[in-house]
């Protein structure tokens, strides 16, 4: 068994890994994807076993956080199979096993998640408005969602919100959406827009600098910067009035590249160093070359080797193609 560290080129040592499990959804969220989408052919995707090895490899190297995401990791029909051969990994490598989701199919699924392992999952919120969310992931399911959000309360996990600040159409509803998450008890990360992939309509009209929100929250609570960190991008603070957290995911108006630690790879195997960049390594034509992950190894070193320094994304102008031509439920968001 291959157990070498993962270090990139910058020394940056990597310990999480994002993995898409479906490039699939039940919602539309017009930031995200078109309405018309055209999904993967089941052979392209990732079989269980495939995903199975591939996560057991990532964690004889150094991976100690593990994140299930797509597309909406809970309607590949056998996540919760996946969910539980890795939970038996927790303590043996992994620390965390996490998911993000839409939380659409929450209720039935968070007990099961809970036994398997799972302590914590990030839930996509943008609007508690039913007609906005309707109109906005073009599938009526508000309903659903929060009652998955209340499910998985009482499942025992811990609950953080991913909302996208999103001009003219959540940001007027951003104070108390945060004012209501605090008050359950979960925490908030905001998001700006980022430019990945082809929608129907352009981000730019949507797009929101967190500068301004946080500027804009800053007028009615107390915000004290924090000291938590995850290693991610987010910056978090503290909110005195509410009792909560709330982390700002800045990659337009604030790089975060310098301690990057994760590598994500796609639906189809493909490993993006970078989620801002074009560089790409193909894993699945390495499982399905050997079965004894020599040629995966090799493979997963490679995308050290050429995992960028940082990302260069901007948000592109009114017409303009997109920074990166893939979806976020793609390669992972
Ligand atoms: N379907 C799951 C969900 O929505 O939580 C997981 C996948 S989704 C692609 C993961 C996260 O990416 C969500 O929080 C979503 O809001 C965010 N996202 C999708 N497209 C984005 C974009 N272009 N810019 C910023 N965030 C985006
Ligand atoms: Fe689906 Fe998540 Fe994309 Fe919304 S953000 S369309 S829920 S993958």
């Amino acid at each position: 068994m291959n157990t070498a560290p993962l270090v990139d080129q910058f020394r940056r040592r990597i310990s999480y890994l994002r993995l898409s499990v479906t490039d699939r959804c039940d919602l539309r969220c017009a930031y995200c994807m078109p309405e018309r989408m055209k999904f993967l052919p089941k052979n392209e995707v990732l079989s269980l076993e495939e995903l199975h090895r591939l996560s057991l490899a990532f964690i004889a190297r150094g991976v100690t956080k593990l994140r299930l995401t797509g597309g909406e990791p809970l309607v590949r029909r056998d996540m919760i199979d996946l969910v539980s051969a890795l939970g038996r990994k927790i303590g043996d490598g992994l620390d965390e096993l996490t998911l993000t989701t839409n939380a659409t199919q929450l209720e039935t699924h968070a007990e099961a998640l809970a036994k398997a392992g799972v302590r914590r999952v990030n839930v996509s919120l943008d609007t508690r408005d039913k007609a906005k969310f309707a109109e906005l992931t073009r599938r009526d399911m508000l309903p659903k969602v929060l009652s998955g959000i209340a499910a998985a309360k009482e499942a025992g996990l811990k609950v953080k919100l991913n909302t996208v600040a999103l001009k003219g159409i959540n940001d007027g509803e951003l104070p108390d959406l945060i004012a209501w998450a605090h008050g359950q008890g979960h925490s908030v990360t905001l998001i700006e827009v980022m430019p990945l992939g082809e929608i129907d309509g352009d981000r730019v009209d949507h797009y929101l600098p967190l500068t301004a929100v946080k500027d804009d929250l800053e007028e009615r609570w107390t915000l004290a910067p924090s000291t938590h960190r995850t290693g991610g991008p987010a910056r978090y603070f503290d909110i005195a009035e509410t009792g909560g957290r709330l982390g700002l995911i800045t990659p337009l108006t604030g790089n975060f590249c310098e301690g990057c630690n994760r590598l994500r790879v796609t639906t189809t195997g493909q490993l993006y160093p970078c989620l801002g960049g074009g560089e790409r390594v193909d894993l699945r034509a390495a499982l399905r070359e050997d079965s004894s992950d020599t040629a995966l190894n090799h493979a997963v070193d490679h995308a050290l080797a050429i995992k960028p320094e940082r990302h260069h994304f901007a948000i592109n102008k009114a017409g303009e193609a997109p920074a990166q031509p893939r979806h976020m439920s793609v390669t992972g968001g």
